[in-house]
């Protein structure tokens, strides 16, 4: 499968900052309003392909649609990452958002262990530890990532 290219890789983080923010603001963790934002964002990308305007615009619609009738992403592969995207990410906020959580540890599902690059998820780290993420980081799962999930770190449990 193809990569996100540097550029869509910001391009996504982007999105989800803003998305967050505006979540954050409003005090709510709805994931469709989450992904008005992201989508307005450009969020959605479609790995390795950066000029495909007319593909991300079907892909989001989709994305927004599957949200707003909860009907899942079906057999949509590019609506089915963004769709689990979504999910994770106002999860992430919903923690973030609690002053006692630090960070979050990352955590493989049974696809992702047969996924070298998930392995490498929860060996490397951004300097709290292995698999150890900051909660104000944006972490990018690379396309071929169907079901790793982060999972909140307190304050207690972090060894200094
Ligand atoms: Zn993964």
């Amino acid at each position: 499968m193809a990569s996100y290219k540097a550029k869509q890789i910001a391009r996504i983080k982007d999105a989800v900052l803003a998305a967050r923010t505006a979540l954050r603001e409003s005090g709510d963790f709805d994931p469709l309003r989450f992904a008005k934002v992201y989508v307005a964002h450009e969020g959605v990308q479609l790995p390795g392909r950066v000029d495909d305007d007319a593909e991300r615009e079907r892909v989001g619609q989709a994305l927004l649609r599957a949200l707003r009738l909860q009907s899942g992403g079906g057999q949509d592969p590019d609506v089915a990452r963004e769709l689990h995207r979504i999910e994770q990410e106002v999860d992430w906020l919903r923690y973030a958002c609690q002053d006692d959580v630090v960070a979050f540890r990352a955590q493989l599902g049974p696809q992702a262990e047969k996924e070298p690059a998930c392995q490498a998820l929860v060996k490397e780290g951004n300097g709290l530890g292995p698999g150890l993420y900051g909660k104000y980081d944006v972490i990018v799962l690379r396309p071929e990532c169907s079901d790793c999930r982060f999972v909140p770190v307190h304050q207690h449990e972090l060894e200094w």
